[in-house]
């Protein structure tokens, strides 16, 4: 607390007096009831030496420099730490629709779904069959969660179980398409590398079918060159995760789309997927 220092040069005042004596000086300058008086008071207040001030504003100036700078190391690092996350999220997502997968065809012969006729379980030439989330619906059993049919990077909106309450249920018409990020490719799975399930992004493929709530197209693999296929660069920014007949799960390019999508004796490689 400053004392009241009498007969010193430089007197010190405590606040209070320090307001009183603003107050007085506010009162002298202009009328009461002015609105200005705000003003006055504020110059008053404001009132410091100018190398102070210049101090102020240099320090301003680098504070924003050293706001700016962390912002720009960090918002990439977030990004780039998000993109991963959700590549990793995808990526388990499918090696666990694998795992299903095989469960389901240890009961099945080694055979997936859609290799299966109805009567025996499977969707083979089930009038819905083109419906990628009927295939994944019949594996249900076999999943732990049907959140693990949704890639965090996709839009849409993920199912909580697998019943058919309109909320949350991936059997209602509300979800179904709009909870499944992964197409199925929905040849027999007798090439190990092959892509089974994989990111629902592919663009490009030559349309085969179609019907109201999905879509069936087929990557042409001509003997040589590209596939007429490419990744969207909407999931996971122009590449995508794939599920490998063998249970494996990589990142594929669109050059690497070639390697898994072969099929001997033929040029197509037909798949289910869902367009949003
Ligand atoms: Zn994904």
């Amino acid at each position: 607390m400053h004392t009241r220092t009498h007969g010193h040069p430089s007197i010190r005042y405590r606040h209070s007096d320090f307001q009183i004596l603003v107050a007085a000086e506010v009162t002298r300058l202009k009328p009461p009831g002015d609105q200005s008086l705000l003003t006055s008071a504020a110059t008053v207040f404001d009132a410091a030496p100018p190398s102070a001030a210049a101090f102020t504003r240099a320090e301003l100036l680098i504070s924003l420099a050293v706001f700016s700078l962390l912002v720009a190391i960090v918002l990439p690092a977030l990004a780039h730490d998000r993109a991963r996350s959700a590549r990793i999220i995808c990526v388990n997502n499918l090696r666990q629709i694998g795992a299903a997968m095989q469960a389901w065809g240890n009961d099945h012969q080694d055979l997936q779904p859609w290799e299966v006729p109805p009567v025996e379980g499977g969707t083979k030439a089930h009038p819905l069959a083109v419906n990628v989330w009927l295939h994944f619906a019949v594996l249900s059993n076999e999943l732990a969660s049907a959140r693990i049919l949704f890639c965090p990077t996709d839009t849409g909106t993920p199912a909580f179980d697998f019943g058919s309450s309109p909320e949350g249920g991936y059997l209602s018409p509300n979800y179904r398409n709009a909870a499944t990020s992964y197409l199925v490719a929905h040849r027999d799975s007798t090439e190990p590398m092959v892509m089974t399930v994989a990111d629902r992004n592919l663009l490009g493929a030559a349309p085969r079918s179609c019907v109201v709530f999905g879509m069936a197209l087929s990557i042409r693999v001509p003997s040589s060159g590209q596939p007429t296929a490419r990744w969207g660069g909407g999931l996971h920014n122009g590449v995508g995760n794939a599920l490998r007949a063998n249970g494996q799960v990589d990142q594929i390019t669109d050059r690497e789309l070639l390697d898994v999508s072969y099929y001997p004796g033929s040029d197509n490689f037909p798949f289910d997927f869902v367009a949003r």
